[in-house]
C-alpha cells in the first residue's frame, strides 16, 4: 500500500479535505483541477458573522485550501480536466486534457469529487433573473458580499432598504423534475439575510418559503434570531412573478398567499434567489469509462461504482461544507481499507 497512488478529481472542499487526509497517512495523490485555483465554489463565498461567528464554514474551506497548497506531498495539477477514467488491470488510466495536451496517468484507485452545478436561475424566467438588474442569485450576494464587503443595489450603488429572498429555486420544484432539497440554502440565505440587517439596522427582510431546511452548527441559534427580529418576516408563500415597471424604482413581486389563496403584490429594493445545486453537468463525461451512474436525481450513486472508484461530497447529492468534508472523511476511510485489501 505504500507505493499506491490515488488520484482525487476535483479541488472543492471534499477533494481537498480527500488529498490532505491521504497524503497524512503516506499515500502517493494527485490532485486534479480544471481551474486555474483551487477551492471549488467555496471559493467564492462571503463569511457570515454578524455580532459572532455564525458557524458558515467557509473560513474553513479557504484554511483547508492554503494548507493544501502548500503541502509538498500533495502533487497538485490545475488548469488540469479529467476527461476519461477508464480500468487497466487492477488499476485505472485516468486521461488529463492540459493546456491543449492529453497525458494519461495511472492509479490504484481514483476518487471524484467534481462537485455540484449551480442552478442556472434563468431557467425559472418568471422571476428576471438577466432582466432585472436587482434581481441576484445567493451566489450573487455571496460574491458581493466577499468581494465588496456590503450588500448593494447592483442597478444604482445604493444600499437595499427592503430585501426579499426567494427559497427553493430550483430545487423541490416539480415543473423543473427536481424535487429534491439542496440542503444549503435555507442556511445560507438566513446567515446572509442577518448579515443585511447588522450592516442596516433600518433594512427589511421578506423571507419567502415554503419549508425551512436546518444545516450546519449554530444553525438554531440563527433562525431563532431572525424570528425575533421585527425587521424579519417570514413568509410562507411563494412568489409567482417579478416585473420592474419602466422608469419606476423598484421590484414588483406577485405573491401566492397560501394560507387564504390571495394574489398579493409586493414592492423590494432587491431580490434573492436561493438557487440550489444542481448534478455537475461534466459528469456525464466520466460516467462510461468508471462504470458511474446517476442516481434518480442525477447525482453520481455511489452503489454504482466499481472497486477502486470513490465518491466524495457533492457529486453525489447535496450538501453543506461541514458535510462535504465529513463525507470526504468517510471516503478515505474506504480508500484505505480499499487499498490495504489490494496490497
Ligand atoms: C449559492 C450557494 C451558497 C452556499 N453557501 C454555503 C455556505 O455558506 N456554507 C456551507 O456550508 N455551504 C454552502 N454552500 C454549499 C457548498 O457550496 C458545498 O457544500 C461545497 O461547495 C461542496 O464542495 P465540493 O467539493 O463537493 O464541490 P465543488 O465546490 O463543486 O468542487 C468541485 C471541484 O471539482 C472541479 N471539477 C469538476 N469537474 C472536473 C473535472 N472533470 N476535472 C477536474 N476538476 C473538475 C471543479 O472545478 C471544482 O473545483 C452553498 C451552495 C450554494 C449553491
Ligand atoms: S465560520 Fe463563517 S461566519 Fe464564522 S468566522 Fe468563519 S467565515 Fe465567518
Ligand atoms: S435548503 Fe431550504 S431553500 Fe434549499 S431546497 Fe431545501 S428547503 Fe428549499
Amino acid at each position: 500500500m505504500s507505493d499506491a497512488h490515488v488520484i482525487v478529481v476535483g479541488g472543492g472542499i471534499a477533494g481537498i479535505t480527500c488529498a490532505d487526509e491521504l497524503a497524512q497517512m503516506g499515500i502517493k495523490v494527485t490532485l486534479l483541477e480544471k481551474e486555474p485555483e483551487i477551492g471549488g465554489w467555496a471559493a467564492d463565498y462571503c463569511c457570515k458573522a454578524t455580532d459572532r461567528c455564525n458557524r458558515c464554514y467557509v473560513c474553513v474551506s479557504d484554511k483547508e485550501r492554503e494548507n493544501v497548497r502548500s503541502m509538498g506531498e500533495i502533487a497538485l495539477l490545475t488548469n488540469s480536466r479529467v476527461t476519461e477514467v477508464s480500468k487497466n488491470g487492477s488499476g485505472y488510466i485516468v486521461k488529463i486534457s492540459r493546456s491543449g495536451d492529453v497525458e494519461e496517468t495511472h492509479a490504484d484507485a481514483v476518487i471524484f469529487a467534481t462537485g455540484f452545478t449551480p442552478f442556472d436561475a434563468r431557467k425559472k424566467g418568471e422571476y428576471g433573473y438577466g432582466r432585472y438588474a436587482d434581481v441576484l442569485t445567493g451566489l450573487d450576494l455571496e460574491r458581493m458580499l466577499r468581494e465588496k464587503g456590503n450588500a448593494f443595489k447592483p442597478s444604482d450603488g445604493k444600499v437595499p432598504q427592503s430585501v426579499a429572498f426567494i427559497q427553493c429555486v430550483g430545487s423541490r420544484d416539480e415543473s423543473l423534475g427536481h424535487l429534491y432539497c439542496s440542503k444549503a440554502c435555507c442556511a445560507y440565505a438566513l446567515r446572509m439575510a442577518r448579515v443585511i440587517r447588522n450592516q442596516n439596522p433600518e433594512s427589511e427582510i421578506y423571507f419567502f418559503y415554503m419549508d425551512i431546511q436546518p444545516a450546519g452548527r449554530l444553525f438554531d441559534e440563527t433562525l431563532k434570531a431572525c424570528e425575533d427580529d421585527p425587521n424579519f418576516h417570514f413568509v410562507r408563500a411563494i412568489p409567482s412573478k417579478i416585473y420592474q415597471y419602466y422608469q419606476k424604482p423598484g421590484l414588483m413581486m406577485k405573491v401566492l398567499n397560501t394560507e387564504d389563496g390571495e394574489i398579493e403584490e409586493r414592492f423590494f429594493d432587491m431580490v434573492v434567489l436561493s438557487i440550489g445545486m444542481e448534478p455537475n453537468e461534466e459528469n456525464d463525461l466520466l460516467w462510461e469509462g468508471a462504470s458511474l451512474k446517476p442516481g434518480s436525481e442525477g447525482f453520481l450513486d455511489p452503489q454504482s461504482c466499481d472497486e477502486g472508484i470513490f465518491l466524495a461530497g457533492t457529486v453525489s447529492g447535496p450538501k453543506d461544507i461541514e458535510r462535504s468534508i465529513m463525507d470526504a472523511k468517510q471516503t478515505v476511510l474506504q480508500t484505505l481499507r480499499y487499498l490495504e485489501g489490494k496490497s
